[in-house]
Protein backbone atom coordinates (compact mmCIF):
# COMPACT_ATOMS: atom_id res chain seq x y z
CA UNK A 1 0.00 0.00 0.00
CA UNK A 2 2.55 1.98 0.61
CA UNK A 3 4.79 1.26 -1.91
CA UNK A 4 2.13 1.67 -4.60
CA UNK A 5 1.77 5.35 -3.21
CA UNK A 6 5.62 6.28 -3.27
CA UNK A 7 5.27 5.14 -6.27
CA UNK A 8 2.89 7.69 -7.48
CA UNK A 9 4.03 9.01 -10.99
CA UNK A 10 2.63 12.51 -10.21
CA UNK A 11 5.63 13.47 -12.83
CA UNK A 12 4.79 11.73 -15.48
CA UNK A 13 8.22 10.35 -16.28
CA UNK A 14 7.40 6.71 -17.31
CA UNK A 15 9.18 5.43 -14.04
CA UNK A 16 5.55 3.03 -13.28
CA UNK A 17 6.76 0.28 -15.82
CA UNK A 18 10.17 0.01 -13.70
CA UNK A 19 8.43 -0.36 -10.45
CA UNK A 20 5.45 -2.58 -11.49
CA UNK A 21 8.15 -5.01 -12.91
CA UNK A 22 10.63 -4.13 -9.79
CA UNK A 23 7.91 -5.04 -7.87
CA UNK A 24 6.50 -8.34 -9.24
CA UNK A 25 9.60 -9.98 -8.57
CA UNK A 26 10.34 -8.01 -4.88
CA UNK A 27 6.93 -7.46 -3.34
CA UNK A 28 8.14 -7.22 -0.18
CA UNK A 29 10.84 -4.98 -1.24
CA UNK A 30 9.88 -1.67 1.49
CA UNK A 31 9.38 -3.89 4.31
CA UNK A 32 12.96 -5.80 3.69
CA UNK A 33 14.37 -2.09 3.82
CA UNK A 34 12.42 -0.91 6.67
CA UNK A 35 13.45 -4.22 8.68
CA UNK A 36 17.17 -3.56 7.73
CA UNK A 37 16.58 0.03 9.25
CA UNK A 38 15.46 -1.27 12.36
CA UNK A 39 17.60 -4.07 12.97
CA UNK A 40 20.68 -1.52 12.24
CA UNK A 41 20.04 2.12 13.53
CA UNK A 42 23.09 2.34 15.40
CA UNK A 43 25.02 4.83 13.82
CA UNK A 44 23.77 5.25 10.37
CA UNK A 45 25.45 7.11 7.43
CA UNK A 46 22.92 8.60 5.11
CA UNK A 47 24.57 10.32 2.00
CA UNK A 48 22.34 12.78 -0.12
CA UNK A 49 22.87 15.25 -3.08
CA UNK A 50 22.40 15.02 -7.09
CA UNK A 51 24.28 17.81 -8.39
CA UNK A 52 22.17 19.23 -11.40
CA UNK A 53 23.89 20.18 -14.88
CA UNK A 54 24.73 22.28 -15.95
CA UNK A 55 25.45 24.52 -12.85
CA UNK A 56 26.20 21.37 -10.88
CA UNK A 57 23.80 22.67 -8.01
CA UNK A 58 22.14 20.34 -5.82
CA UNK A 59 18.12 19.66 -5.89
CA UNK A 60 15.32 19.41 -3.69
CA UNK A 61 14.82 15.86 -4.25
CA UNK A 62 17.27 14.04 -1.56
CA UNK A 63 17.93 16.21 1.43
CA UNK A 64 14.40 16.51 2.58
CA UNK A 65 14.49 12.41 2.71
CA UNK A 66 17.69 12.26 4.31
CA UNK A 67 16.49 14.89 7.26
CA UNK A 68 13.46 12.46 7.26
CA UNK A 69 15.48 9.12 7.81
CA UNK A 70 17.73 11.18 10.37
CA UNK A 71 14.87 12.01 11.92
CA UNK A 72 13.72 8.48 12.75
CA UNK A 73 17.01 7.02 13.39
CA UNK A 74 16.87 9.62 16.18
CA UNK A 75 13.67 8.94 17.45
CA UNK A 76 14.77 5.51 17.62
CA UNK A 77 17.59 6.19 20.05
CA UNK A 78 20.87 5.88 17.08
CA UNK A 79 22.84 8.36 15.67
CA UNK A 80 22.86 9.68 12.22
CA UNK A 81 25.32 11.35 10.18
CA UNK A 82 24.75 13.00 7.07
CA UNK A 83 27.53 13.13 3.51
CA UNK A 84 27.10 15.32 1.37
CA UNK A 85 27.59 18.54 -0.93
CA UNK A 86 28.60 22.27 1.20
CA UNK A 87 25.01 23.79 -0.27
CA UNK A 88 22.79 21.36 1.06
CA UNK A 89 24.38 21.20 4.00
CA UNK A 90 23.43 24.89 4.52
CA UNK A 91 20.19 24.31 2.90
CA UNK A 92 19.80 22.08 5.91
CA UNK A 93 21.52 24.14 8.79
CA UNK A 94 18.66 25.23 10.77
CA UNK A 95 17.58 21.37 10.95
CA UNK A 96 20.49 20.33 13.23
CA UNK A 97 21.75 17.47 11.78
CA UNK A 98 25.17 15.74 12.20
CA UNK A 99 27.37 16.06 9.02
CA UNK A 100 30.58 14.02 8.27
CA UNK A 101 33.48 14.31 5.55
CA UNK A 102 35.59 11.69 4.11
CA UNK A 103 33.95 9.03 6.71
CA UNK A 104 35.80 5.93 7.59
CA UNK A 105 32.56 3.80 6.11
CA UNK A 106 33.81 0.68 8.33
CA UNK A 107 32.48 2.94 11.95
CA UNK A 108 28.94 2.54 10.45
CA UNK A 109 26.12 0.33 11.22
CA UNK A 110 24.56 1.14 8.17
CA UNK A 111 24.90 3.06 4.84
CA UNK A 112 21.59 4.69 3.17
CA UNK A 113 21.52 6.62 0.27
CA UNK A 114 19.07 8.89 -0.65
CA UNK A 115 19.03 10.68 -4.32
CA UNK A 116 22.85 10.87 -5.08
CA UNK A 117 24.79 9.59 -8.17
CA UNK A 118 26.04 5.96 -8.79
CA UNK A 119 28.40 5.20 -11.66
CA UNK A 120 27.12 4.04 -15.10
CA UNK A 121 28.96 1.25 -16.90
CA UNK A 122 31.22 3.55 -18.53
CA UNK A 123 32.98 4.84 -14.68
CA UNK A 124 30.68 8.40 -15.77
CA UNK A 125 27.90 9.91 -13.91
CA UNK A 126 25.19 11.00 -15.96
CA UNK A 127 21.57 13.45 -15.50
CA UNK A 128 18.28 12.12 -16.59
CA UNK A 129 18.70 13.83 -19.87
CA UNK A 130 22.00 12.15 -20.56
CA UNK A 131 24.51 15.00 -19.43
CA UNK A 132 27.48 13.86 -17.40
CA UNK A 133 27.80 15.66 -13.83
CA UNK A 134 30.85 16.74 -13.31
CA UNK A 135 31.34 16.93 -9.80
CA UNK A 136 32.41 15.17 -6.60
CA UNK A 137 30.41 12.05 -6.02
CA UNK A 138 29.80 9.92 -3.06
CA UNK A 139 28.82 6.65 -4.36
CA UNK A 140 32.73 5.20 -3.60
CA UNK A 141 31.05 5.11 0.31
CA UNK A 142 27.95 2.58 -0.68
CA UNK A 143 31.00 0.61 -2.51
CA UNK A 144 33.30 0.02 0.36
CA UNK A 145 30.32 -0.79 2.61
CA UNK A 146 29.37 -3.44 0.61
CA UNK A 147 33.27 -4.59 0.28
CA UNK A 148 33.39 -4.07 4.38
CA UNK A 149 30.33 -6.31 5.07
CA UNK A 150 27.85 -3.12 6.27
CA UNK A 151 24.08 -3.57 4.61
CA UNK A 152 22.98 -0.89 2.81
CA UNK A 153 19.72 0.40 1.61
CA UNK A 154 19.28 2.58 -1.85
CA UNK A 155 16.54 4.84 -2.65
CA UNK A 156 16.09 6.11 -5.99
CA UNK A 157 13.56 7.16 -8.69
CA UNK A 158 14.89 7.58 -12.23
CA UNK A 159 18.22 4.80 -12.19
CA UNK A 160 20.80 6.79 -12.88
CA UNK A 161 21.22 6.33 -8.46
CA UNK A 162 23.06 4.91 -6.31
CA UNK A 163 21.62 1.40 -5.60
CA UNK A 164 19.63 1.38 -8.40
CA UNK A 165 22.19 -0.93 -10.02
CA UNK A 166 20.33 -3.43 -7.97
CA UNK A 167 17.59 -3.41 -11.27
CA UNK A 168 20.19 -1.71 -13.69
CA UNK A 169 18.28 -4.16 -16.35
CA UNK A 170 14.65 -2.81 -15.77
CA UNK A 171 16.64 0.79 -16.04
CA UNK A 172 17.81 -0.49 -19.24
CA UNK A 173 14.58 -1.83 -20.61
CA UNK A 174 12.73 0.46 -19.91
CA UNK A 175 14.01 4.43 -18.89
CA UNK A 176 15.11 6.89 -21.70
CA UNK A 177 18.58 6.55 -21.87
CA UNK A 178 18.72 3.55 -19.73
CA UNK A 179 21.35 1.91 -21.32
CA UNK A 180 23.99 5.05 -20.84
CA UNK A 181 22.65 6.49 -17.71
CA UNK A 182 21.70 3.54 -15.29
CA UNK A 183 23.68 3.15 -12.13
CA UNK A 184 25.77 0.29 -11.64
CA UNK A 185 25.82 0.78 -7.66
CA UNK A 186 23.74 -1.81 -5.82
CA UNK A 187 22.43 -2.22 -2.67
CA UNK A 188 21.20 -4.79 -0.53
CA UNK A 189 18.39 -3.22 -0.31
CA UNK A 190 16.31 -0.84 -2.60
CA UNK A 191 13.67 1.84 -2.66
CA UNK A 192 12.00 2.68 -5.28
CA UNK A 193 9.66 5.28 -5.38
CA UNK A 194 8.28 8.41 -8.15
CA UNK A 195 10.38 11.00 -6.18
CA UNK A 196 13.30 10.19 -3.73
CA UNK A 197 11.75 12.22 -1.14
CA UNK A 198 8.94 10.24 -1.09
CA UNK A 199 10.82 6.71 -1.01
CA UNK A 200 12.51 7.72 1.74
CA UNK A 201 9.44 8.88 3.93
CA UNK A 202 7.77 5.72 2.55
CA UNK A 203 10.50 3.98 4.17
CA UNK A 204 10.33 5.94 7.57
CA UNK A 205 6.69 4.95 6.99
CA UNK A 206 6.73 1.61 7.15
CA UNK A 207 9.30 0.98 9.55
CA UNK A 208 6.77 3.12 11.92
CA UNK A 209 4.50 0.33 11.00
CA UNK A 210 6.74 -2.33 11.87
CA UNK A 211 7.49 -0.52 15.06
CA UNK A 212 4.77 0.02 16.38
CA UNK A 213 5.09 3.71 16.48
CA UNK A 214 5.29 6.86 14.41
CA UNK A 215 8.77 7.84 14.09
CA UNK A 216 8.65 11.19 12.57
CA UNK A 217 5.70 12.95 14.88
CA UNK A 218 5.52 16.41 13.15
CA UNK A 219 6.78 16.33 9.59
CA UNK A 220 6.41 19.72 7.90
CA UNK A 221 6.85 19.28 4.58
CA UNK A 222 5.91 22.99 3.41
CA UNK A 223 8.57 24.40 5.54
CA UNK A 224 11.22 21.94 4.34
CA UNK A 225 11.06 22.62 0.89
CA UNK A 226 10.54 26.36 0.73
CA UNK A 227 13.88 26.16 3.44
CA UNK A 228 15.95 24.58 1.05
CA UNK A 229 14.55 25.83 -1.63
CA UNK A 230 15.11 29.72 -0.72
CA UNK A 231 18.88 28.63 -0.12
CA UNK A 232 19.12 28.04 -3.12
CA UNK A 233 18.30 24.34 -4.20
CA UNK A 234 16.51 24.00 -7.63
CA UNK A 235 14.29 21.42 -8.51
CA UNK A 236 16.13 18.61 -10.38
CA UNK A 237 13.11 18.84 -13.41
CA UNK A 238 12.74 22.08 -14.30
CA UNK A 239 16.43 23.56 -13.28
CA UNK A 240 14.11 26.42 -11.29
CA UNK A 241 15.01 27.41 -7.90
CA UNK A 242 11.28 27.17 -6.66
CA UNK A 243 9.61 25.19 -3.76
CA UNK A 244 8.97 22.13 -5.67
CA UNK A 245 10.52 18.83 -6.70
CA UNK A 246 11.01 16.79 -9.64
CA UNK A 247 8.92 19.54 -11.49
CA UNK A 248 5.87 18.56 -9.15
CA UNK A 249 4.35 21.18 -7.23
CA UNK A 250 4.33 21.69 -3.58
CA UNK A 251 0.99 20.86 -3.05
CA UNK A 252 1.28 17.87 -3.96
CA UNK A 253 4.08 16.49 -1.98
CA UNK A 254 1.95 18.11 0.80
CA UNK A 255 -0.99 15.65 -0.18
CA UNK A 256 1.67 12.47 -0.53
CA UNK A 257 2.85 13.53 3.20
CA UNK A 258 -0.45 13.52 4.45
CA UNK A 259 -1.64 10.60 2.91
CA UNK A 260 0.97 8.83 4.26
CA UNK A 261 0.12 10.20 7.92
CA UNK A 262 -3.22 9.13 7.82
CA UNK A 263 -2.61 5.96 6.36
CA UNK A 264 -0.33 5.18 9.60
CA UNK A 265 -3.06 6.64 11.94
CA UNK A 266 -5.20 4.27 10.61
CA UNK A 267 -3.49 1.07 10.72
CA UNK A 268 -2.14 2.13 14.05
CA UNK A 269 -5.58 2.82 15.37
CA UNK A 270 -4.72 6.79 16.26
ZN1 LIG B 1 16.57 10.78 -9.29
ZN1 LIG C 1 13.91 12.82 -8.03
Amino acid sequence: MIAHLINTDAGNRGTLRVYLDYRRNNPDFLRDSAKMLLDNYERVLIITGFPIPPTMRAETDGPPGALAIARAVENLGGRAEVLTYQEVREALDRFHLSFVEGPDVSDYSLVVAVETPGRGKDGRYYSMTGAEITRGTFDRAILEARDAGIPTIGIGDGGNEAGMGKIRELVERHVPRGRKIASTVETDGLVLSAVSNWGAYGLVAQASLEFGRKLIPDWKEGEVIRTISRSGLIDGVTRNQTPTVDGISLRIHEGIVELLNALLEESMGG
